[in-house]
């Protein structure tokens, strides 16, 4: 039955399908961490709906939210229109918010996906400047929709598609390892910010006269890349002394993941806008964008849709900030974060393919490379896309789900739920390890 359902999907969907490819496995019960496939097996899930389950799957407070508002006859589907659940969700949204951002912020309701409220981010700055060009950054994932793949930095998924990225101007991003300027660290993250400012001021740098800035704060698909918080609060000057709109897409780091509510706290920086969704819905799609209400020009319709915000993903959502602000899971996911990245960093000693671990809070990053290969100028050794696969399937062996992700797809990504236990995060590495040495042995 199991290579039944395996071979119909197969057949059936189409070859753009990617998870199902990495993971043979058939989710038939889950809970908290553990995904049980239909053959019985349990796995630990490290990508926790690619960042989506800040409480894990079936978390009771979510499925309690769920239940009572079917229970209570609430209508599911009723465009834009006013409802309680739509209330208590922007209130319980607006309550995490920085408040120097909240006081002043505006909120809409995108289409279902992360992409959506990108996109919807791009239109309203750009009709806000009356200027098209957009800046962002390498490495950058932002969507898969036209507007928000021309800001996404990954040229094999843009290359076949025609007639995007024109005015984008691409950035070099703060990666510390591969740095873009042969220098990590913070001086790399100055350099970096010093080229952005130079190329902004040079008339001959061809930059389409930006409607906004977008940025991660930590890159996910990147392969889990942190920006020092002093270049965010570059951005933040070099964008606020050009009249640019800074837009901070918070789709994966929200929502606790990064050890704070939002990434953009750990810097203190107040970005023009704020995109998320992801975390946001407690398992169901649901997508915004937040910004400041100078922007709030659109005219009544100028960005609709059909879908604006399901009722039961707002109820959802709603359980789901609350419940993470109330239990401080940010903070929990700063401490157990710290402590895994700490002993992933250890192992590196003992397995050399290990050639980076970084990351913030729950959003953890082991960049693997060919220990034999010659180093770069910031030391960083050739990166190692099939140790990388081979050690994603010899995770899934031993019961536990990690993805890959970064530049090289040679980044093992891990992205649990904020509800890890100790023993949970102990396992996940004594797995982890276990895959590494045994495909570099
Ligand atoms: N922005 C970021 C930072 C993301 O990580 C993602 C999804 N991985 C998106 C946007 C797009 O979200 P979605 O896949 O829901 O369209």
């Amino acid at each position: 039955r199991i290579d039944a359902v395996l071979r119909r999907q197969r057949d059936r969907e189409s070859s753009a399908r990617t998870y199902a490819r990495s993971f043979p496995v058939v989710p038939v019960r889950a809970h908290g961490m553990t995904i049980e496939g239909a053959d019985g097996r349990h796995y630990l899930d490290c990508l926790s709906g690619a960042g989506t389950l800040a409480l894990g799957h079936n978390h009771p407070v979510v499925i309690e939210a769920i239940r009572r508002t079917v229970d209570s006859g609430a209508p599911l589907h009723v465009l834009d229109l006013a409802t309680p659940e739509k209330d208590a969700f922007t209130e319980a949204l607006f309550a995490t918010l920085p408040p120097a951002f909240a006081d002043r912020a505006r909120v809409h309701f995108c289409g279902p996906a992360g992409t959506d409220a990108v996109e919807a981010a791009l239109k309203l700055m750009q009709t806000a400047t009356g200027r098209r060009g957009l800046l962002a950054f390498t490495g950058a994932y932002h969507g898969m929709t036209t507007g928000a793949l021309a800001v996404t930095g990954n040229v094999a998924v843009k290359e076949p598609v025609a007639g995007i990225a024109a005015d984008v101007t691409r950035l070099p991003y703060p990666y510390s390892y591969r740095c873009p300027f042969g220098v990590g660290g913070e001086w790399g993250a100055e350099l970096s910010a010093a080229y952005t400012e130079r190329l902004l001021d040079d008339p001959s740098g061809g930059v389409v006269p930006p409607a906004a800035m977008i940025l991660e704060a930590v890159q996910g698909e990147g392969g889990a890349v942190p920006a020092p918080d002093s270049w965010l609060r570059q951005m933040r000057r070099i964008t606020a002394e050009r009249g640019i709109p800074l837009i901070v897409d918070e789709v994966q780091t929200g929502v606790g993941r990064t050890g704070a509510f939002w990434a953009v706290e750990h810097s203190g920086v107040i970005p023009d806008a704020m995109v998320m969704s992801k975390a946001i819905g407690g398992s169901l799609p649901l997508a915004v964008v937040v910004y400041h209400e100078d922007y709030d020009g659109w005219r009544p319709g100028a960005h609709t849709g059909t879908f604006r915000g399901n009722t039961l993903a707002m109820a959802a959502g709603t359980a789901t900030l609350r419940h993470v602000a109330r239990e401080g899971l940010a903070e929990r996911a700063a401490t157990v974060g710290a402590r895994m990245t700490a002993r992933l960093d250890g192992l590196r000693g003992e397995l050399p393919a290990i050639g980076d671990v970084r990351g913030r809070g729950l959003m953890i990053g082991v960049e693997l490379v060919d220990p034999e290969g010659e180093p770069d100028s910031c030391g960083a050794r050739p990166p190692a896309p099939r140790t990388a696969a081979g050690v994603r399937a010899a995770c899934l062996d031993r019961g536990l789900i990690v993805e890959l992700g970064g530049r090289h797809d040679s980044t093992v990504r891990l992205l649990p739920p904020l509800v890890i236990t100790d023993e949970q995060a102990e396992a996940v590495l004594d797995r982890l390890a276990d895959a590494i040495a045994e495909v570099t042995a």
